[in-house]
C-alpha cells in the first residue's frame, strides 16, 4: 500500500523534488516524484508514510511556499527505489518562483575555489534566475534560456547526484558549459577590465538578471554627473549597490532593514540618510531627499564586480529616457552606447524584463513601493468570499501600470510595467497580458479597468470583448488595501483615507484627496480636500507653481502671489481659472503637496519626476517641528487654506502641513468609526508612500483599527489588484457599473 501526495504552492524551481528524494531515501521509502501542472506529485511506498508527510511540510526548502499537502492511499506497482521523473506537460496551473538572490554556498563557491571560481553564472537549487529565464511551464531547463547550453559531464554528474546541492538545479552551469561573459570593447578579463573602467570614472552597462543596468562609481562626482546628463535623469534618486561590508561602513540600519536587504528577493531598500556614518557620499546621488536606496549584489556577476571595485556603485536601469529597460544584446549595442562607455554582456537571453523591486520599512512593517524582480510571479491569497467568484483580469492605471489576474482564490499581480505613454511600454503591457494567460493558464471571464477613458489600459481592456467592469480609481485603491489585508468580502464597511495624485471621480471631476466609506461592492465619498484648479491641465502636474497659484489665490493671498510669481504668467492663468478653460478642479492631495512645496521654494518651476516636490517637502518637514493645525471643514470639505498663511521657519511650516493633513483626515475617518458606520480605517493612495505622512496618520489613528499596504504598492502599481477584487465582488453580487 502506498500513498499519493499532492503538494501545491510555490514548489517548482526551488529544489523541491531533490528534497523529496533525499527525504524518501532517509526514511527508506521507494516511489517517485514529478513536477506537473498542479505542483508536485509524489507516489511513495514504505512504512514511515505519516512521518514523510509531516517532514514534507516541516523540512521543506526555505525558498518554497507550500499552500496545501493532500495525501490519499494509493495502490500500484512498487518500484525498487525512489526516482525523480521528468515533468509531465499537462495544463499550466502551477507556479514558478521569482528570481532568487545568489545563496551563501554559491558566493563561497565563486570566491573560494573549485570549478566555479570567479564564474559569473554560478547558481544552485537554492538560488539564481527563475522567472526571467522561463519560456514555458512547467519549469525545466529545456523550457528556459539555459536550453542552448548543453551540460558538461561534470555538471551532469552534479545534476544527477541526489546528495549534491545542484541535484536537479535547472540553470546549473560552469565555465566549460555555461554562459560566458564578454566586454565591448573586447577584453581578455571582462570583470577585471570592467572594474578598472569603473574606477577610471567610466559608465558601464551590465547585462543583469531582468535587464541591462547602467553603473558608475558612486564616489566619483564627475562620473555621476555624466551619467545623469547622458541618461537625461537630472535629479531622480539613484540606487546604490555595495557589498555587505561596504554598506555597513557607510550606514547603519535597523534589524528589519537588514533583513530586507538580505532577503532572497534582494530589493532596493530605502534607508534614512540620518543613519549615514561619517563617510559621506555625493549629494548628486539623491539630491534633496530623505533616504538613500541601497541594494546588495544579487548575482554572482554583481559580487565579482563589487569585489573588484571595493566601493559602492550607482546602479540604474539601462534604457533610454522614457523607454523600458533594454534586455537584448543587439538593442543594448544600438542604444546603450549613447550612455555607456562599455558594455559587459553575456550569451544567455533574458526572457522577461523585470526591474529591481523597491521597499521601505515602516512602523507597520516592510512596504513594497515597486513590485518587480524577486516578487513576481508570487501569488497572493484572496480574502474569504473570493474563491467561488468569476475569474477576472484587471488592467490597472496608466503611468504605473500593472495587470492582475484573480483566479481560483488567488491573485497573480504582474510586475511594474510602467508608463503607457511610451509605445514600447504599451507593447510590453500587451505582451505581459498574453504571456501571463499562456504561462499560468489564466482564463478571465470578465475584465476590469479604471473609469478614465483615456488610460491606455482602459482602452485595451475594452478591446478584449469580455464583460467589462469600470472601477473608480480611489475605490480601487481602497479595495487593494482591503484585499492584501485579507479583509473578507462580507467584512463590513471601512473608512478609506485615499491620498493620491489624480483619479477620475464618480462625478466626472478629478479626485485625489478623499475619505471614502465603502467595501468591495460600493463606496460613498464622505469628505474631501477643497478642490482647486489645475491651471494648464497636465502642465500643473509638472509645474508646482501652478498649483501654488491656485491654492494661494483660494486662500485670499492674491497680492502675495503677484510678488512671488512676478516672472510667471499668473494673469493668464487666473483668467483660465475664471473662464474654466483647461483648468479643471481637483481635490488631489498630490497637487496640494506640490502647491505647498512651491510655496516653500521647493521645485517651484518644474519637477523632473513624479513626486519630486512632495519628496523634497517631506525631507524639509523632517527637519522641523510642527503640531497639527485644525483645518476648517464645511459640508465635508476640508479647507487647507490656513496652512498657506502660516509664518515662521520653512521646515516648521512643512512639518505642520504634514501633521495637519494627517490629522484632518484621521479625524473624519475616526468619526465614521465612532458612529458605527465603518469598522476600520484604510490608508491608500500614492501619497502614503510619503513615510512621514504615513507615520503621522498612524499616530493620529492610534486608537482605531487601521489597515495599511505592505505587499501591494499604495500607489497606482496596486490599482489592478483593487480593480480585480471590485469586479469580482460586483459580478458576485450581480451589480455592474452603478457608479
Ligand atoms: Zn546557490
Ligand atoms: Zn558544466
Ligand atoms: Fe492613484
Amino acid at each position: 500500500m502506498g500513498r499519493c501526495i499532492r503538494v501545491r504552492g510555490q514548489v517548482q524551481g526551488v529544489g523541491f523534488r531533490p528534497f523529496v528524494s533525499r527525504l524518501a531515501n532517509r526514511l527508506n521509502l521507494v516511489g517517485q516524484v514529478l513536477n506537473d501542472s498542479e505542483g508536485v506529485l509524489i507516489h511513495v511506498f514504505g512504512t514511515a508514510l505519516d512521518q514523510f508527510e509531516i517532514s514534507l511540510k516541516t523540512e521543506a526548502p526555505s525558498i518554497s511556499k507550500i499552500d496545501v499537502i493532500e495525501g490519499v492511499t494509493f495502490e500500484g506497482p512498487e518500484p525498487a527505489a525512489f526516482s525523480i521523473l521528468t515533468s509531465s506537460e499537462f495544463g499550466t496551473q502551477t507556479r514558478v518562483t521569482p528570481d532568487i538572490a545568489i545563496c551563501s554556498d554559491c558566493i563561497a563557491e565563486i570566491f573560494e575555489g573549485g570549478r566555479r571560481l570567479n564564474y559569473a553564472f554560478t547558481n544552485c537549487t537554492q538560488c539564481g534566475p527563475r522567472f526571467t529565464i522561463l519560456q514555458k511551464m512547467p519549469y525545466d531547463r529545456a523550457r528556459t534560456a539555459m536550453k542552448p547550453f548543453v551540460m558538461c559531464a561534470d555538471c551532469r554528474a552534479e545534476y544527477s547526484n541526489s546528495t549534491s546541492r545542484w541535484f536537479h538545479a535547472q540553470p546549473i552551469a560552469c565555465p566549460s558549459c555555461g554562459p560566458r561573459l564578454h566586454l565591448i570593447p573586447e577584453s581578455k578579463d571582462p570583470i577585471a577590465d570592467s572594474a578598472w573602467r569603473l574606477l577610471q570614472g567610466e559608465i558601464l552597462a551590465i547585462k543583469g538578471i531582468g535587464g541591462f543596468q547602467l553603473a558608475c562609481d558612486a564616489t566619483n562626482i564627475q562620473a555621476l554627473t555624466r551619467l545623469r546628463e547622458k541618461k537625461r535623469r537630472p535629479s531622480k534618486p539613484l540606487a546604490l549597490m555595495a557589498s555587505w561590508n561596504v554598506i555597513k561602513a557607510y550606514t547603519s540600519f535597523t534589524r528589519e532593514e537588514e533583513e530586507r536587504l538580505n532577503d532572497m528577493s534582494a530589493p532596493i531598500v530605502l534607508i534614512s540618510r540620518t543613519r549615514m556614518r561619517s563617510r559621506k557620499l555625493p549629494e548628486i546621488i539623491a539630491p534633496g531627499v530623505y533616504e538613500f536606496g541601497w541594494i546588495l549584489p544579487y548575482t554572482p556577476l554583481h559580487h565579482l564586480l563589487l569585489d573588484a571595485v571595493k566601493r559602492p556603485l550607482v546602479i540604474t536601469s539601462g534604457n533610454l529616457s522614457g523607454e523600458p529597460q533594454v534586455i537584448c544584446n543587439n538593442e543594448a549595442k544600438e542604444k546603450l552606447f549613447k550612455i555607456a562607455d562599455s558594455i559587459l554582456m553575456h550569451d544567455r537571453d533574458i526572457i522577461r524584463r523585470l526591474d529591481d523591486s523597491v521597499e521601505r520599512v515602516t512602523p507597520r512593517g516592510p512596504m513594497i513601493l515597486r513590485r518587480a524582480r524577486g516578487r513576481v510571479p508570487e501569488t497572493m491569497m484572496l480574502p474569504e468570499g473570493f474563491s467561488d467568484v468569476l475569474d477576472v483580469a484587471a488592467y490597472g492605471a496608466h503611468i504605473k501600470s500593472t495587470i492582475c489576474f484573480n483566479q481560483n482564490g488567488q491573485a497573480l499581480l504582474s510586475h511594474h510595467i510602467g508608463d503607457l505613454d511610451d509605445p514600447l511600454t504599451i507593447e510590453e503591457f500587451i505582451k505581459t497580458d498574453i504571456e501571463f494567460r499562456f504561462l499560468f493558464g489564466q482564463q478571465p471571464k470578465a475584465v476590469a479597468c479604471d473609469l478614465h477613458p483615456d488610460y491606455r489600459s482602459s482602452q485595451y481592456a475594452a478591446s478584449l470583448g469580455l464583460p467589462l467592469v469600470k472601477v473608480q480609481h480611489h475605490h480601487a485603491h481602497l479595495a487593494a488595501c482591503l484585499g492584501e489585508n485579507l479583509w473578507p468580502i462580507t467584512g463590513g464597511k471601512v473608512a478609506g483615507i485615499i491620498l493620491d495624485g489624480l483619479g477620475l471621480g464618480a462625478d466626472g471631476t478629478i479626485w485625489g484627496g478623499e475619505l471614502l466609506l465603502g467595501d468591495y461592492f460600493k463606496f460613498e465619498r464622505c469628505a474631501w480636500l477643497k478642490p482647486a484648479a489645475l491651471p494648464g491641465g497636465d502642465a500643473a502636474n509638472r509645474e508646482p507653481w501652478r498649483n501654488m497659484l491656485a491654492r494661494l489665490d483660494q486662500a485670499g493671498l492674491c497680492s502675495y502671489v503677484e510678488k512671488r510669481l512676478q516672472k510667471k504668467p499668473y494673469g493668464l492663468l487666473r483668467q483660465a481659472i475664471v473662464t474654466n478653460s483647461n483648468a479643471p478642479l481637483s481635490s488631489s492631495a498630490g497637487r496640494l503637496f506640490d502647491a505647498m512645496a512651491a510655496h516653500l521654494d521647493l521645485c517651484v518651476d518644474h519637477q523632473s519626476f513624479e513626486g519630486q516636490a512632495a519628496m523634497y517637502l517631506e525631507a524639509l518637514a523632517r527637519e522641523g517641528i510642527g503640531k497639527a493645525l485644525e483645518l476648517p471643514v464645511q459640508k465635508r470639505v476640508i479647507d487647507p487654506a490656513p496652512l498657506f498663511k502660516l509664518v515662521g521657519e520653512r521646515a516648521n511650516i512643512a512639518a505642520c502641513f504634514h501633521a495637519s493633513i494627517a490629522e484632518a483626515f484621521a479625524k473624519e475617518a475616526r468619526s465614521l468609526i465612532t458612529s458605527g458606520e465603518a469598522v476600520a480605517v484604510v490608508l491608500s493612495g500614492g501619497c502614503f508612500q510619503n513615510a512621514l505622512l504615513l507615520e503621522l496618520t498612524l499616530k493620529s489613528l492610534n486608537d482605531v483599527p487601521v489597515l495599511t499596504h505592505n505587499k501591494v504598492p499604495a500607489n497606482d502599481g496596486g490599482l489592478s489588484f483593487g480593480q480585480a477584487l471590485i469586479a469580482q465582488a460586483k459580478l458576485k453580487g450581480g451589480i455592474l457599473n452603478d457608479n
